[in-house]
């Protein structure tokens, strides 16, 4: 079976087609611009690249070229859409309305529409809008929807809770739902295999670092934490987003700088993070050749991101009892030798110890990163959240 993967976002949309025999993707490519003057479809089939410079004012216009490059001369890899057994779309928030992959219908699209809205405002809505078109275009073909939270539903109340009046939890289903899901169980997936033990005799930390970072403790194969929170603005510090900060300082903040509830959120989400501390740049790549160059508050962010991670490295080793494994993925977690050896640098009590040299190598596959003396396993796990998503949309067909 092929399974077209969706990935919407307010005026991207990105796709996959992946051969559910072979686990790899056929074609893939992105749609930019939706709704923007200048919008472009780059997609990649067949061992080639086309550019499609064409107006997408909206998401079905986008889903309708999507599959019409898929069955393109050039790039095609399909002869008809029928050949598309599901489409499994990413949602980022699923609250406690859904706790696991989930086969659209009326019912389910009126909840996501209805009730998970609030709880991501930036990605669920989005989503809901690249169902509908694709709905629209492929009538009778099965969707299906991902959550990234869902991996992290195995978490007990007492990680998933905040110390807030347990009313109002109940009443508001204020509380820690996580994000990025599908790439921590993936990694801590192929971490297992890697080692060759069952992902029930395993306690694995998984960093995944890019423009949202999270870290999750896996115990057992079955996530007991992680630090994002009621939504992806917790945890450690990232590119735009402050990551954790007292709930009086966002009140002081609001007061001092003169903005309404929703625009605090707003600059925490879009006006912190690294990018607020080195006054540089959101990028990694930014802050290392800031940093070179002798960029003080470069240092001071990098500094502090590689503390914070450390902290939660620490927190849930501490937490499941030991730690057999950590994992590092994403956009820093896969490029950034860097970010690793700081994160690693003072771990060894826990008996996490890198080889540098192989630190500052490359490639392609998993690489393995674990000092000859060290006790824990350190590598280096390329994600494929889309892989995740196309198995659980194959799985529950
Ligand atoms: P992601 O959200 O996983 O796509 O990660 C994107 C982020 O990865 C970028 O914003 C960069 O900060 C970071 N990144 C990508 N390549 C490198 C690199 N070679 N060194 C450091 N950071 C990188």
């Amino acid at each position: 079976m092929k399974i077209l993967v969706v990935n919407a976002g307010s005026s991207s949309l990105k796709y996959q087609l992946i051969d559910m025999e072979t686990e790899k993707a056929l074609a893939k490519g992105g749609c930019e611009r939706i709704g923007i003057p200048g919008s472009v479809l780059k997609a990649k089939g067949n061992g080639n690249e086309k550019v499609y410079e064409q107006d997408m004012p909206n998401h079905k216009v986008a889903i309708e070229l999507v599959l019409h490059a898929l069955q393109d001369g050039e790039i095609g890899v399909i002869k008809s859409m029928h050949e598309i057994g599901a489409v499994g779309h990413r949602v980022v928030a699923s609250g406690e309305y859904f706790t696991k992959p989930t086969l659209v219908t009326p019912e389910v699209q009126k909840t996501l529409e209805e009730k998970t809205f609030e709880l991501a405002p930036l990605h669920n809505p989005a989503a809901a809008t690249g169902l509908r078109a694709c709905m629209e275009v492929m009538p009778g073909t099965p969707m299906v929807l991902v959550f990234d939270s869902s991996f992290h539903a195995t978490m007990p109340e007492k990680a998933y809770l905040y110390g807030i009046d347990y009313d109002d939890y109940k009443k508001y289903g204020v509380r820690k739902y996580g994000a990025h899901g599908t790439s921590h169980k993936f990694v801590s997936a192929e971490a297992a295999k890697y080692i060759g033990k069952k992902p029930e005799e395993l306690k694995i930390v998984t960093c995944h670092l890019g423009n949202g970072s999270s870290i999750t403790a896996v115990d057992g194969g079955k996530c007991i934490d992680t630090s994002m929170g009621f939504t992806p603005l917790a945890g450690v510090m990232m590119g735009t987003r402050s990551g954790d900060i007292d709930a009086s300082a966002v009140e002081f903040l609001a007061r001092k700088k003169g903005l309404s509830h929703a625009d605090t959120v707003t600059y925490l989400n879009k006006k912190c993070g690294v990018a607020g501390i080195s006054g540089v740049s959101s990028d990694f790549r930014d802050l290392d050749a800031g940093a070179k160059n002798g960029n003080k508050r470069c240092v001071l962010a990098l500094d502090m991101f590689n503390y914070q991670t450390k902290k939660f490295v620490g927190a849930y080793a501490a937490a499941m009892g030991g730690i057999d494994c950590l994992v590092f993925t994403a956009g820093i977690g896969e490029n950034s030798p860097h970010i690793r050896e700081g994160v690693c640098d003072g771990l060894e009590f826990l008996g996490i110890k890198i080889d540098k040299k192989q630190n500052l190598m490359r490639k392609d596959g998993i690489l393995d990163i674990t000092a000859k003396d060290s006790r824990v396993k350190v590598l280096v796990i390329p994600t494929n959240e889309e892989l995740v998503i196309a198995r659980e949309t194959a799985q529950l067909l």
